[in-house]
């Protein structure tokens, strides 16, 4: 029987699920499967992006693992594709190649101030309280109003991240150097902004209730945003989603304030025009155009004004993937170009031996189980390209380990992660926190790699 030695760069969930599928997979081959990661840790967004108070959703870390520790596949982390390994290496040792490295940037929003000092983006913010270690560790909190700019389920964590009072998140697995930016943060008013109305939203109905269930915080919105005309009145009624997501507004609009402490307004039918700069050259507000239904269920400028002060600017408008070296790559999607995740070359053809999957090969949209479907088909296209795949110098599972340890490569394994868990779990104990997370790569490195 043949093999198949195969190299999947990037261990997010598309990646661990495209190795699960492939071996559990009919074929006529067997399969040797590693695994590199450019992080020390495995599961890519769904330990750097997932927020921390949403423990069910990092749960699935447990379903990944499970997959690791089958022992059938050979986890390289700290190891950076394009740096540490090349396309030219992994010709040399494998069969073929499935990218799914995702995406970890933020798609840009070309409007004037949006480089200003306070002026950031999501995925940085992110980034940072999740603790993702090549991000510094110093936020800067000190805006007491902000801005959120974008209607999707990152603009929703964001927002329920600067609003929540810092002591409702020290359950979580949030660094402690998160937990203190926060405890610090004067913040009183956080203001989200959607071009569209309040039913063409891309949030989705447990991530806009759960908003309403912080602590000491009340939520804001305004009534003239609640004028529905035909195509949102249609919508409550043939979507089941929109229903629930109108229901919770109409809670929201029929309940008095508090007087909380903080306030999370949501202001719909804001088309972002500025971010206005202060005397002292950052931000201090956010200009938009007021906008209207256009009866064909997008939106129209009114050409009204406003103007809200605040100390600073998050923008959600989506993340975006990044080129890896030799590899094609859309620019104007942010990901590889492909066909069912063969990946194409200029010309459209496919490129033998190279395959996509997850975020970087469909673009930076849907959960974590959407990249289980993908990674099917990407697999299907592996397992029926036997006649195109490379053929290796050194496909001797040692020969690789030789080359990593040739150059120096500090790289991890699954067993160094499993010392990882165990540390940030023992870390969490004392104080009765699920984990707190090793931050710097160094000592995530030396932690994992202790012997
Ligand atoms: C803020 C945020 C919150 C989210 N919340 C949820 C949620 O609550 N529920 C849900 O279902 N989904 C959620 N998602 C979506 C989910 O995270 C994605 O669907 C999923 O992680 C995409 O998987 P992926 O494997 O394609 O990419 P990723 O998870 O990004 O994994 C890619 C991996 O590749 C590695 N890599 C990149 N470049 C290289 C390189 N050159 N060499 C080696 N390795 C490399 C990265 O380090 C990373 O580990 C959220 C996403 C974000 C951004």
């Amino acid at each position: 029987m043949s093999k198949l030695r195969l190299a999947i760069v990037g261990a997010g969930p598309a990646g661990i699920y495209a190795a699960d599928i492939l071996l559990k997979a009919e074929k006529q081959f067997d399969v040797s499967i590693d695994l590199f990661e450019q992080l020390p840790a495995p599961y890519g967004l769904v330990r750097y992006g997932v927020a921390p108070d949403h423990p069910r959703i990092k749960g699935i870390i447990t379903a990944l693992r499970e997959v690791l520790d089958t022992g059938q596949i050979r986890l390289f982390g700290n190891v950076l594709y394009g740096r540490d390994i090349t396309l030219a290496d992994l010709k040399d040792h494998y069969n073929a190649v499935i990218f799914s490295t995702g995406a970890i940037r933020d798609a840009p929003l070309d409007i004037p101030g949006i480089d200003l000092p306070g002026s950031y983006g999501a995925a940085d913010f992110v980034s940072w309280y999740d603790g993702h270690p090549d991000f510094p560790r110093e936020w800067p909190l000190t805006a007491t109003s902000t801005a959120v700019i974008g209607n999707g389920n990152v603009a929703l964590d964001v927002a329920r991240i600067l609003a929540k009072h810092a002591d409702d998140l020290l359950p979580t697995e949030i660094p402690a150097n998160v937990y203190e930016g926060l405890k610090a943060s004067p913040v009183t008013n956080v203001h989200v902004f959607g071009r569209r109305g309040p039913m063409q939203v891309k949030f989705t109905p447990l991530e806009l209730r759960e908003l309403g269930e912080l602590d000491d915080v009340d939520m804001v919105v305004a009534e003239e945003d609640f004028e529905y005309d035909d195509a949102s009145k249609l919508a409550i009624e043939t979507n089941k989603q929109i229903m629930v997501i109108d229901r919770i507004f109409r809670k929201w609009r029929d309940e008095p304030q508090t007087g909380s402490s903080r306030r999370l307004h949501l202001h719909f039918f804001a088309k972002p025009l500025e971010v206005v700069a202060g005397p002292d050259g950052s931000v201090a507000a956010f200009r938009y155009e007021r906008t209207e239904p256009d009866g064909e269920g997008g939106v129209r400028g009114t050409g009204e004004i406003r103007e809200v002060e605040v100390q600073s600017v998050y923008r959600a408008v989506g993340y975006f993937g990044s080129p890896l070296d030799g590899i094609p790559f859309d620019e104007r999607r942010g990901v590889i170009p492909n066909r069912e995740g063969q990946v194409l070359d200029d010309a459209d053809e496919p490129v033998n031996g190279v395959y996509a999957t997850g975020w970087i090969k469909r673009g930076p949209v849907g959960l974590i189980g959407h990249t289980k479907s993908d990674a099917m088909e990407t697999v299907r296209h592996v397992i029926n390209d036997q006649a195109n795949w490379w053929s290796p110098e050194h496909p001797e599972e040692e020969a690789v380990v030789e080359l990593l340890r040739s150059r120096g490569v500090e790289y991890t394994n699954l067993d160094g992660w499993h010392n990882l868990d165990e540390h940030e779990i023992a870390l969490g104990e004392p104080e009765g926190r699920a984990r707190i997370k090793v931050v710097e790569r160094d000592e995530m490195v030396r932690v994992s790699n202790k012997s």
